[in-house]
Protein backbone atom coordinates (compact mmCIF):
# COMPACT_ATOMS: atom_id res chain seq x y z
CA UNK A 1 0.00 0.00 0.00
CA UNK A 2 1.44 3.74 -0.76
CA UNK A 3 -0.55 6.42 0.97
CA UNK A 4 -0.48 9.90 0.57
CA UNK A 5 -1.59 12.26 3.37
CA UNK A 6 -2.12 16.12 3.01
CA UNK A 7 -1.32 18.53 5.64
CA UNK A 8 1.58 17.72 8.71
CA UNK A 9 -0.30 19.15 11.65
CA UNK A 10 -1.10 16.76 14.30
CA UNK A 11 -3.68 14.53 12.31
CA UNK A 12 -1.68 13.74 9.52
CA UNK A 13 1.57 13.41 11.38
CA UNK A 14 -0.35 10.81 13.79
CA UNK A 15 -1.82 9.28 10.46
CA UNK A 16 1.83 8.72 8.93
CA UNK A 17 3.29 7.00 12.12
CA UNK A 18 0.60 4.65 13.00
CA UNK A 19 0.56 3.75 9.47
CA UNK A 20 4.84 3.34 9.29
CA UNK A 21 4.74 1.73 12.66
CA UNK A 22 2.38 -0.71 10.76
CA UNK A 23 4.84 -0.70 8.08
CA UNK A 24 2.71 1.13 5.33
CA UNK A 25 4.32 3.11 3.25
CA UNK A 26 3.21 7.21 4.12
CA UNK A 27 4.40 9.99 2.64
CA UNK A 28 2.78 13.37 4.22
CA UNK A 29 3.12 16.69 2.06
CA UNK A 30 2.72 20.07 3.84
CA UNK A 31 2.44 23.09 1.60
CA UNK A 32 4.15 25.07 4.54
CA UNK A 33 8.14 25.42 4.38
CA UNK A 34 8.63 23.67 7.43
CA UNK A 35 7.24 22.64 10.89
CA UNK A 36 4.61 24.94 12.37
CA UNK A 37 5.96 27.49 15.04
CA UNK A 38 1.55 27.58 16.78
CA UNK A 39 1.10 27.11 19.65
CA UNK A 40 -3.13 26.62 19.46
CA UNK A 41 -3.82 23.26 21.24
CA UNK A 42 -2.25 22.99 24.56
CA UNK A 43 -4.38 20.62 26.22
CA UNK A 44 -3.74 16.15 25.55
CA UNK A 45 -5.86 14.30 26.85
CA UNK A 46 -5.66 10.62 27.99
CA UNK A 47 -7.09 8.88 25.12
CA UNK A 48 -4.49 10.77 23.05
CA UNK A 49 -1.47 9.43 25.64
CA UNK A 50 -2.97 6.02 25.47
CA UNK A 51 -3.26 5.69 21.76
CA UNK A 52 0.20 7.53 21.60
CA UNK A 53 1.39 5.24 23.36
CA UNK A 54 2.63 2.28 21.04
CA UNK A 55 4.39 4.83 18.41
CA UNK A 56 6.64 6.02 21.86
CA UNK A 57 5.75 9.14 21.43
CA UNK A 58 3.90 9.54 24.62
CA UNK A 59 7.10 9.67 27.34
CA UNK A 60 8.63 12.43 25.36
CA UNK A 61 4.76 14.65 25.90
CA UNK A 62 4.70 13.24 29.34
CA UNK A 63 7.92 14.80 29.34
CA UNK A 64 7.33 18.10 27.70
CA UNK A 65 4.49 18.87 28.86
CA UNK A 66 2.73 20.07 32.15
CA UNK A 67 0.09 17.67 33.91
CA UNK A 68 -2.60 19.60 34.68
CA UNK A 69 -3.80 19.12 38.30
CA UNK A 70 -6.99 21.21 38.71
CA UNK A 71 -9.61 23.51 36.94
CA UNK A 72 -9.69 26.48 38.83
CA UNK A 73 -12.95 28.39 38.34
CA UNK A 74 -13.60 32.43 39.03
CA UNK A 75 -16.30 34.65 39.30
CA UNK A 76 -14.27 38.00 37.95
CA UNK A 77 -11.05 37.83 40.40
CA UNK A 78 -13.08 35.94 42.97
CA UNK A 79 -12.56 31.71 43.06
CA UNK A 80 -15.73 29.97 42.77
CA UNK A 81 -15.09 26.46 42.90
CA UNK A 82 -11.78 23.97 42.24
CA UNK A 83 -12.34 20.50 40.63
CA UNK A 84 -9.03 18.48 41.61
CA UNK A 85 -8.36 16.30 38.37
CA UNK A 86 -5.94 13.32 38.67
CA UNK A 87 -8.94 10.92 39.05
CA UNK A 88 -8.13 7.55 37.42
CA UNK A 89 -9.69 5.54 34.90
CA UNK A 90 -7.94 2.10 34.05
CA UNK A 91 -9.21 2.14 30.42
CA UNK A 92 -7.22 5.24 29.45
CA UNK A 93 -4.31 4.51 32.47
CA UNK A 94 -3.82 8.55 32.60
CA UNK A 95 -5.50 10.94 35.06
CA UNK A 96 -4.51 14.42 33.70
CA UNK A 97 -4.41 16.41 31.00
CA UNK A 98 -1.14 17.62 29.53
CA UNK A 99 -0.42 20.91 28.72
CA UNK A 100 2.21 21.38 25.62
CA UNK A 101 2.02 23.84 23.02
CA UNK A 102 0.76 22.23 19.76
CA UNK A 103 4.10 22.87 17.43
CA UNK A 104 6.12 20.56 20.55
CA UNK A 105 3.40 18.14 20.34
CA UNK A 106 3.94 18.10 16.23
CA UNK A 107 7.50 17.97 16.34
CA UNK A 108 7.12 14.82 18.54
CA UNK A 109 4.98 13.11 15.95
CA UNK A 110 7.09 14.02 12.81
CA UNK A 111 10.33 13.25 14.89
CA UNK A 112 8.49 9.45 15.65
CA UNK A 113 7.56 9.36 11.55
CA UNK A 114 10.74 10.46 10.48
CA UNK A 115 12.37 7.91 12.47
CA UNK A 116 10.75 5.21 11.31
CA UNK A 117 11.35 6.05 7.85
CA UNK A 118 8.29 8.01 7.07
CA UNK A 119 8.64 11.15 4.15
CA UNK A 120 7.54 14.67 5.03
CA UNK A 121 7.89 16.32 1.86
CA UNK A 122 7.35 20.80 2.39
CA UNK A 123 7.02 23.13 0.27
CA UNK A 124 4.47 20.69 -1.39
CA UNK A 125 0.74 21.45 -1.93
CA UNK A 126 -1.95 19.80 -3.41
CA UNK A 127 -4.24 20.59 -5.98
CA UNK A 128 -6.57 18.14 -7.62
CA UNK A 129 -6.84 14.72 -7.36
CA UNK A 130 -9.20 12.24 -9.77
CA UNK A 131 -9.99 8.52 -9.03
CA UNK A 132 -11.63 5.31 -9.90
CA UNK A 133 -11.57 1.68 -8.03
CA UNK A 134 -8.18 1.29 -8.49
CA UNK A 135 -5.94 4.14 -7.53
CA UNK A 136 -6.15 8.09 -6.65
CA UNK A 137 -3.66 10.31 -8.81
CA UNK A 138 -3.08 12.98 -7.66
CA UNK A 139 -1.72 16.96 -8.84
CA UNK A 140 0.57 18.80 -6.91
CA UNK A 141 1.80 22.37 -6.53
CA UNK A 142 4.95 21.53 -9.39
CA UNK A 143 2.73 20.32 -12.13
CA UNK A 144 3.93 16.81 -11.24
CA UNK A 145 0.92 14.04 -10.71
CA UNK A 146 1.49 10.96 -8.54
CA UNK A 147 -0.80 7.72 -8.12
CA UNK A 148 -1.35 6.23 -4.96
CA UNK A 149 -4.03 3.44 -3.27
CA UNK A 150 -5.27 6.11 -1.15
CA UNK A 151 -5.67 9.78 0.21
CA UNK A 152 -5.92 10.93 4.06
CA UNK A 153 -7.52 14.97 3.59
CA UNK A 154 -6.01 16.09 7.23
CA UNK A 155 -5.34 19.42 5.23
CA UNK A 156 -7.35 21.48 8.67
CA UNK A 157 -10.30 23.42 8.29
CA UNK A 158 -10.03 25.09 4.49
CA UNK A 159 -9.01 21.27 3.02
CA UNK A 160 -8.78 21.30 -0.36
CA UNK A 161 -9.04 17.84 -0.23
CA UNK A 162 -12.30 18.42 0.56
CA UNK A 163 -13.00 20.60 -1.71
CA UNK A 164 -11.57 18.45 -4.27
CA UNK A 165 -14.30 15.87 -3.49
CA UNK A 166 -17.07 18.86 -4.28
CA UNK A 167 -18.20 18.17 -0.31
CA UNK A 168 -20.49 20.77 1.90
CA UNK A 169 -19.17 21.08 5.27
CA UNK A 170 -22.31 21.70 7.27
CA UNK A 171 -22.83 24.03 10.45
CA UNK A 172 -22.40 27.69 10.86
CA UNK A 173 -19.51 30.29 12.01
CA UNK A 174 -19.98 31.58 15.59
CA UNK A 175 -20.39 35.49 15.77
CA UNK A 176 -18.60 36.71 18.09
CA UNK A 177 -14.52 37.22 17.53
CA UNK A 178 -12.64 35.15 19.78
CA UNK A 179 -8.55 36.62 20.98
CA UNK A 180 -6.10 34.72 21.99
CA UNK A 181 -2.30 35.89 23.93
CA UNK A 182 0.46 33.75 24.05
CA UNK A 183 2.51 35.17 26.88
CA UNK A 184 5.55 34.90 29.70
CA UNK A 185 4.47 36.10 33.16
CA UNK A 186 5.48 36.06 36.67
CA UNK A 187 4.21 34.30 39.59
CA UNK A 188 0.93 33.35 37.86
CA UNK A 189 -1.45 32.10 40.60
CA UNK A 190 -2.05 29.02 38.61
CA UNK A 191 1.15 27.13 37.15
CA UNK A 192 -0.24 24.02 37.11
CA UNK A 193 -4.01 24.51 36.52
CA UNK A 194 -6.63 25.63 34.35
CA UNK A 195 -7.99 28.69 34.76
CA UNK A 196 -11.38 29.44 33.58
CA UNK A 197 -12.25 33.27 34.69
CA UNK A 198 -16.06 33.79 34.49
CA UNK A 199 -16.20 37.57 33.34
CA UNK A 200 -18.85 39.64 35.21
CA UNK A 201 -20.39 41.01 32.42
CA UNK A 202 -20.47 37.70 30.79
CA UNK A 203 -18.03 35.71 28.49
CA UNK A 204 -14.71 33.89 29.86
CA UNK A 205 -11.46 34.50 29.89
CA UNK A 206 -9.17 31.13 29.99
CA UNK A 207 -5.48 31.20 30.89
CA UNK A 208 -3.30 27.57 30.24
CA UNK A 209 0.00 27.40 31.27
CA UNK A 210 2.55 25.82 28.72
CA UNK A 211 5.51 26.47 30.40
CA UNK A 212 7.68 27.96 32.88
CA UNK A 213 6.30 31.19 33.22
CA UNK A 214 4.59 30.87 29.96
CA UNK A 215 0.79 30.72 29.51
CA UNK A 216 -1.55 31.27 26.98
CA UNK A 217 -4.92 33.04 27.64
CA UNK A 218 -7.66 33.01 25.36
CA UNK A 219 -10.68 34.69 25.16
CA UNK A 220 -14.56 34.90 23.40
CA UNK A 221 -13.69 38.84 23.69
CA UNK A 222 -11.68 40.57 21.35
CA UNK A 223 -8.76 41.28 23.92
CA UNK A 224 -7.97 38.26 26.26
CA UNK A 225 -5.24 40.17 28.41
CA UNK A 226 -7.55 43.07 29.12
CA UNK A 227 -10.48 40.78 29.89
CA UNK A 228 -8.81 38.35 32.51
CA UNK A 229 -9.63 39.76 35.59
CA UNK A 230 -7.84 37.68 37.79
CA UNK A 231 -4.19 39.64 37.91
CA UNK A 232 -1.22 38.44 35.47
CA UNK A 233 1.92 40.04 35.97
CA UNK A 234 2.91 39.82 32.21
CA UNK A 235 6.57 40.37 31.23
CA UNK A 236 6.28 39.78 27.28
CA UNK A 237 3.54 39.21 24.70
CA UNK A 238 4.89 36.68 22.92
CA UNK A 239 2.14 36.29 20.03
CA UNK A 240 -1.44 37.88 19.92
CA UNK A 241 -4.09 37.18 17.75
CA UNK A 242 -7.61 37.38 17.38
CA UNK A 243 -9.86 34.41 15.30
CA UNK A 244 -13.43 33.26 14.16
CA UNK A 245 -15.03 29.78 15.36
CA UNK A 246 -17.04 27.90 12.80
CA UNK A 247 -19.06 24.80 14.11
CA UNK A 248 -18.79 22.40 11.03
CA UNK A 249 -18.62 18.24 10.02
CA UNK A 250 -18.73 16.68 6.81
CA UNK A 251 -21.66 14.18 6.42
CA UNK A 252 -19.41 11.69 5.39
CA UNK A 253 -15.35 10.94 6.03
CA UNK A 254 -14.39 8.69 3.17
CA UNK A 255 -15.38 9.16 -0.61
CA UNK A 256 -13.93 6.20 -2.66
CA UNK A 257 -10.60 5.94 -1.92
CA UNK A 258 -9.99 9.05 -0.01
CA UNK A 259 -10.47 10.07 3.42
CA UNK A 260 -11.21 13.37 5.84
CA UNK A 261 -9.38 13.28 8.87
CA UNK A 262 -9.04 15.97 11.60
CA UNK A 263 -10.42 19.62 11.25
CA UNK A 264 -10.90 19.23 7.74
CA UNK A 265 -13.57 16.40 8.61
CA UNK A 266 -14.90 18.42 11.48
CA UNK A 267 -14.02 21.76 13.54
CA UNK A 268 -15.67 23.28 16.86
CA UNK A 269 -14.38 26.08 19.67
CA UNK A 270 -11.58 25.19 21.56
CA UNK A 271 -14.17 24.92 24.85
CA UNK A 272 -12.74 21.64 26.27
CA UNK A 273 -9.71 21.05 24.34
CA UNK A 274 -10.79 18.54 21.80
CA UNK A 275 -10.07 19.78 18.52
CA UNK A 276 -6.35 18.21 17.94
CA UNK A 277 -7.48 15.06 19.99
CA UNK A 278 -10.11 14.11 17.96
CA UNK A 279 -7.64 14.45 14.96
CA UNK A 280 -5.50 12.27 16.89
CA UNK A 281 -7.51 9.54 17.19
CA UNK A 282 -9.31 9.97 14.20
CA UNK A 283 -5.93 8.97 12.39
CA UNK A 284 -5.00 6.11 14.38
CA UNK A 285 -8.33 4.31 13.65
CA UNK A 286 -7.99 5.14 10.29
CA UNK A 287 -4.56 3.76 10.50
CA UNK A 288 -5.89 0.32 11.93
CA UNK A 289 -8.93 0.16 9.61
CA UNK A 290 -7.08 0.63 6.43
CA UNK A 291 -4.52 -2.22 7.53
CA UNK A 292 -7.41 -4.70 8.61
CA UNK A 293 -9.58 -3.61 5.11
CA UNK A 294 -12.49 -2.62 6.98
CA UNK A 295 -12.51 1.01 5.02
CA UNK A 296 -16.50 1.54 6.23
CA UNK A 297 -15.37 1.62 9.57
CA UNK A 298 -13.52 4.70 9.74
CA UNK A 299 -16.34 6.95 9.04
CA UNK A 300 -19.16 4.84 10.68
CA UNK A 301 -17.03 5.48 13.99
CA UNK A 302 -15.35 8.55 13.62
CA UNK A 303 -18.34 10.36 12.26
CA UNK A 304 -20.38 9.34 15.25
CA UNK A 305 -17.41 10.25 18.06
CA UNK A 306 -17.22 13.49 16.06
CA UNK A 307 -20.62 14.46 16.43
CA UNK A 308 -20.43 13.60 20.16
CA UNK A 309 -17.38 15.93 20.59
CA UNK A 310 -19.00 18.12 19.32
CA UNK A 311 -22.37 18.43 20.68
CA UNK A 312 -20.62 18.36 24.19
CA UNK A 313 -18.28 21.13 23.22
CA UNK A 314 -20.71 23.28 22.02
CA UNK A 315 -23.35 22.67 25.58
CA UNK A 316 -20.05 23.55 27.41
CA UNK A 317 -19.47 26.79 25.22
CA UNK A 318 -23.11 27.96 25.39
CA UNK A 319 -22.97 27.52 29.41
CA UNK A 320 -19.95 29.24 29.86
CA UNK A 321 -20.29 32.26 27.71
CA UNK A 322 -24.04 32.49 28.38
CA UNK A 323 -24.71 36.54 28.71
CA UNK A 324 -27.98 36.42 29.73
CA UNK A 325 -28.59 36.71 33.54
CA UNK A 326 -30.88 33.97 34.37
CA UNK A 327 -28.17 31.33 32.53
CA UNK A 328 -25.02 32.62 34.06
CA UNK A 329 -26.81 32.68 37.52
CA UNK A 330 -27.52 29.13 36.83
CA UNK A 331 -23.78 28.41 35.78
CA UNK A 332 -22.39 30.20 38.70
CA UNK A 333 -24.41 28.50 40.83
CA UNK A 334 -24.03 24.72 39.69
CA UNK A 335 -20.36 25.33 39.84
CA UNK A 336 -20.39 26.50 43.54
CA UNK A 337 -22.83 23.40 44.73
CA UNK A 338 -20.04 21.24 42.63
CA UNK A 339 -17.55 22.73 44.11
CA UNK A 340 -19.08 21.89 47.73
CA UNK A 341 -19.12 17.95 46.62
CA UNK A 342 -16.66 14.99 46.08
CA UNK A 343 -18.52 12.86 44.16
CA UNK A 344 -20.03 15.89 41.87
CA UNK A 345 -16.06 16.97 41.67
CA UNK A 346 -14.91 13.73 40.39
CA UNK A 347 -17.81 13.45 37.87
CA UNK A 348 -16.66 16.95 36.46
CA UNK A 349 -13.06 15.79 36.46
CA UNK A 350 -13.96 12.60 34.54
CA UNK A 351 -15.92 14.95 31.94
CA UNK A 352 -13.18 17.20 31.52
CA UNK A 353 -10.66 13.93 31.49
CA UNK A 354 -12.75 11.42 29.50
CA UNK A 355 -15.84 13.36 28.11
C1 LIG B 1 -6.71 29.18 19.55
C2 LIG B 1 -6.91 27.71 19.44
C3 LIG B 1 -6.77 26.92 20.57
C4 LIG B 1 -6.95 25.54 20.48
N1 LIG B 1 -6.80 24.78 21.61
C5 LIG B 1 -6.96 23.44 21.52
C6 LIG B 1 -6.72 22.57 22.66
O1 LIG B 1 -6.36 23.02 23.76
N2 LIG B 1 -6.87 21.24 22.49
C7 LIG B 1 -7.23 20.71 21.28
O2 LIG B 1 -7.36 19.47 21.18
N3 LIG B 1 -7.44 21.49 20.18
C8 LIG B 1 -7.31 22.83 20.27
N4 LIG B 1 -7.46 23.61 19.15
C9 LIG B 1 -7.78 22.99 17.86
C10 LIG B 1 -6.54 22.42 17.16
O3 LIG B 1 -5.55 23.41 17.01
C11 LIG B 1 -6.94 21.87 15.81
O4 LIG B 1 -8.07 21.04 15.99
C12 LIG B 1 -5.80 21.06 15.18
O5 LIG B 1 -4.71 21.87 14.81
C13 LIG B 1 -6.29 20.35 13.93
O6 LIG B 1 -5.25 19.55 13.45
P1 LIG B 1 -5.25 19.06 11.95
O7 LIG B 1 -4.03 18.24 11.79
O8 LIG B 1 -6.56 18.48 11.60
O9 LIG B 1 -5.16 20.40 11.06
P2 LIG B 1 -4.08 21.57 11.08
O10 LIG B 1 -3.35 21.62 12.35
O11 LIG B 1 -4.80 22.78 10.62
O12 LIG B 1 -3.03 21.12 9.97
C14 LIG B 1 -3.37 21.12 8.59
C15 LIG B 1 -2.09 21.22 7.77
O13 LIG B 1 -2.45 21.07 6.38
C16 LIG B 1 -1.65 21.95 5.61
N5 LIG B 1 -2.34 22.21 4.34
C17 LIG B 1 -3.50 22.89 4.17
N6 LIG B 1 -3.85 22.89 2.87
C18 LIG B 1 -2.88 22.19 2.21
C19 LIG B 1 -2.68 21.85 0.84
N7 LIG B 1 -3.55 22.21 -0.14
N8 LIG B 1 -1.57 21.14 0.50
C20 LIG B 1 -0.68 20.77 1.47
N9 LIG B 1 -0.83 21.07 2.79
C21 LIG B 1 -1.92 21.76 3.14
C22 LIG B 1 -1.49 23.18 6.50
O14 LIG B 1 -0.34 23.93 6.13
C23 LIG B 1 -1.38 22.56 7.89
O15 LIG B 1 -0.04 22.36 8.25
C24 LIG B 1 -7.29 24.97 19.23
C25 LIG B 1 -7.42 25.78 18.09
C26 LIG B 1 -7.24 27.13 18.18
C27 LIG B 1 -7.39 28.00 16.95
Amino acid sequence: MNILIVGAGPAGLTAGLELARRGVKATVIDKRAGGSTLSRAVGIVPMSLMLLEPSGVTPRLLDEGIQMQAVKFYLGERPLATIPLGVPNPRYGYGHILMLPQDQTEAALSDAFTGLGGTIRYDTEFKSLAQDSEAVAVTLSDGNTETYDYVIGADGIQSSVRAALDLDYPGHDLGETWSIADVNCNGWANPEDFTLCNLPAGGIAVVAPIGVNRCRVISNTPDALKSLAVPMDVSHVNREGQFTISVRQVADYRTGRVFLAGDAAHCHSPVGGRGMNLGIADACELAACLESGDLDRYARVRHAAGAATINNSERVRKMATATNPVRRMMFRTVLKTVGKSRFMRDKMAEGFLYG
